[in-house]
């Protein structure tokens, strides 16, 4: 029997879930609109993960060479693999600039040029004329902890703007009608166990991404998909889950990222015969070739015998050519991060590296205005009322199937605007909430209830390993039928031993195990969305390479894979068409060609 909880009940227009850099953006986005908003966020604002981007945000700001933001558009679309939607890509590449001085109004400490400009360093998969001219200085950066200073301003911008913030606050579930609208969401205070419904015309999701369904991920131990999880539960699906970008340089055994910026300042990987491999790859962009591509140039360079250290299982960034002067200035944070878990003086000693889970291109399907659309009735386009989905957590889809570096920080502001927008324009400020009925929690409640009281024979943290490892395992940079079949067996077990979790402690204080086991079953559903999504593609696209179909296939898989998966972790399949669209006569639509760099 379920034990008798305590509801204490709020009302917003707005409610956004997440405080990272796309929660905060629409947070004071939506209440300097006038909209009544409240925030919630399981961990200090200041404390999400957007705090550890470092490279940078791209924007054709054209501050230290030419640069158009149509060169922006093809480079995210070729880098999407042609499987980004381009409607989307033309809105974000655009509204990339006026994006850009807005947050440089707003006070974030951008390091400048020579002439005061903003300064702007060399990405991966920038070019420009599209893509016949030289690497285009694209993004902006603040030294090398642009995400710092950029969250930093967003939580300053929302404190003006008085939004209300709840701190430590943990969203449970989607609270949705008969009708399919969301119609607020169920949160736990952390601090002392009490139960919160906030009720408003709309919630939107900005939990950021599921990084830690793998075992060496960059992303924060927060990172672990809550809004997916609460997506899945609703009866939502999730999109294109089987595109999980490896960045090539985490810092081998900790995982810890090195910017991608390190090698837009000049730096070089080396294998073992201390050779620049990436000019094999990748002869006119080489270093600054796209994350799939370089991780996968790694990954076969190792495979081959020529990785380094004593087990030849990784590969060495090489800074030491560069200026101290220009290390200490413009690439501070990895130099210190290089020390504490490499042991290196990136000076004098190369930083041994190797590809690292580090983003998500899946997540909820929406529109450019950041609404929750799903398949309904043959529509594709069916938006999900009162629901709306930013950042990392969402699939807009912009990445596609391979994110552009600095591409993502773009993401969280210009989309975090678009959905103020967007409901500033449908949502008039202090309207009568519908009423709900008695039972509008009884699941989510049933659920915690359940979870707060398992008494199974295993505890979370072992089904936890166990599903890291799966991940790692089998849903690889490359990817076979056969791994990722024997995946698909595996990460069922891993979900069906959930049935059997133990969580000891069943108090409401601090309850650390609690959360993590809450955490976990969000995992699960998007670990098992992931492999058997990838399962399911049979071609190689971007992130997704599979050596049993190494070719791309528009033909067949020009297309988005929605995945639902249910209580019992049956999953369903369907699919979207890619929007080959465009918004303006400003830009053509890209038609799909080899991706060569
Ligand atoms: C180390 C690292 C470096 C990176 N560098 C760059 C870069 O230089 N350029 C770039 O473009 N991209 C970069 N990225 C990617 C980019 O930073 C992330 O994709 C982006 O910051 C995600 O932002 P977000 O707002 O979607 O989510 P996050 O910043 O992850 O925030 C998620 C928020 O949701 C809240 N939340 C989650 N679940 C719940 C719940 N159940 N209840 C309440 N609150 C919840 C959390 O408290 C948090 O506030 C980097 C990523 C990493 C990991």
């Amino acid at each position: 029997m379920t034990t008798a909880y305590k509801i204490t009940e709020h009302k917003y227009d707005m409610i956004v879930v997440g405080a990272g850099g796309a929660g905060l953006r629409a947070t004071f986005g939506l209440a300097a609109k006038g909209l009544q908003t409240a925030c919630l966020t399981k961990v200090f604002p200041t404390r999400s993960h957007t705090v550890a981007a470092q490279g940078g945000i791209s924007a054709a700001l054209g501050n230290m060479g030419e640069d158009d933001w149509r060169y922006h558009f093809f480079d995210t679309v070729k880098g999407s693999d042609w499987l980004g939607d381009q409607d989307a890509i033309e809105y974000m590449c655009r509204e990339a600039i006026p994006a850009i001085i807005e947050l440089e109004h707003q006070g974030v400490p951008f390091s400048r040029t020579e002439e005061g400009k903003i300064y702007q360093r060399p990405f991966g998969g920038m070019t420009t004329k599209y893509g016949e001219g030289p690497p285009a200085q694209r993004t902006c950066a603040a030294a090398d902890r642009t995400g710092h200073a950029i969250l930093h301003t967003l939580y300053q911008q929302s404190l003006k703007h008085d939004a209300k913030f709840f701190i430590e606050y943990f969203a449970l579930d989607l609270i949705m009608d008969d009708e399919g609208a969301c119609r607020g969401v169920l949160a736990l205070d952390m601090s002392d166990g009490s139960l919160h419904l906030f009720r408003a015309q709309g919630v939107v999701l900005a939990t950021g991404g599921y990084g830690r369904a793998y075992f060496s991920a960059t992303s924060a131990h927060t990172c672990t998909g809550d809004g997916g999880g609460m997506a899945l539960r609703a009866g939502l699906p999730l999109q294109d889950m089987e595109f999980v970008q490896f960045h090539p340089t985490g810092i081998y055994g900790a995982g810890c990222l090195i910017t991608e910026g390190v090698r837009g300042e000049g730096g070089i990987l080396r294998n073992s015969a201390g050779e620049r491999f990436m000019e094999r790859y990748a002869p006119s962009v080489k270093d600054l070739a796209p994350r799939d591509m370089v991780s996968r140039s790694m990954t076969i360079e190792i495979r081959e015998g020529r990785g380094v250290g004593p087990k030849k299982d990784h590969i060495h960034l090489d800074l030491t050519h560069l200026d101290p002067a220009v290390i200490h200035e413009k690439l501070p944070g990895i130099s210190e991060t290089a020390k504490i878990f490499a042991g290196v003086d990136v000076t004098k000693q190369p930083i041994p590296v190797l590809p690292t889970v580090h983003y998500n291109m899946g997540g909820l399907q929406t529109n450019y205005h950041g609404e929750v659309v799903t398949l309904k009735d043959g529509n594709p386009n069916h938006v999900v009322p009162g629901l709306y989905s930013i950042g990392e957590a969402a699939c807009v889809s912009v990445h596609g199937a391979n994110r552009l570096g600095s591409n993502s920080l773009l993401d969280l502001v210009v989309f975090g605007r678009a959905v103020a927008n967007r409901c500033a324009e449908t949502i008039k400020p202090g309207q009568s909430h519908k009423s709900l009925p008695a039972s509008a929690c009884d699941k989510s409640l049933a659920n915690l209830d359940k979870l707060r009281f398992a008494k199974g024979g295993t505890p979370t943290a072992e089904i936890r390993d166990n599903m890291q490892r799966i991940m790692q395992n089998d849903a690889a940079v490359f990817r076979t039928g056969e791994t990722l079949q024997q995946g698909v067996t595996k990460i069922r077990q891993a979900y069906d031993s959930f049935a059997d979790v133990r969580v000891s402690d069943t108090s409401l204080v601090w309850n650390s195990d609690l959360i993590e086991t809450l955490e976990l079953q969000n995992l699960l559903g998007q670990a098992v969305a992931t492999m058997v999504s990838a399962e399911n593609r049979k071609e190689s696209r971007g992130a997704h390479a599979r050596e049993d179909f190494s070719k791309r296939d528009d033909a067949e898989w020009m297309k988005h894979t929605l995945c639902w998966v249910d209580e019992q972790g049956k999953t369903t399949i369907d699919y979207r068409p890619v929007h080959l669209n465009v918004l303006s006569s400003d830009v053509s639509v890209i038609p799909p060609k080899e991706r060569k760099y």
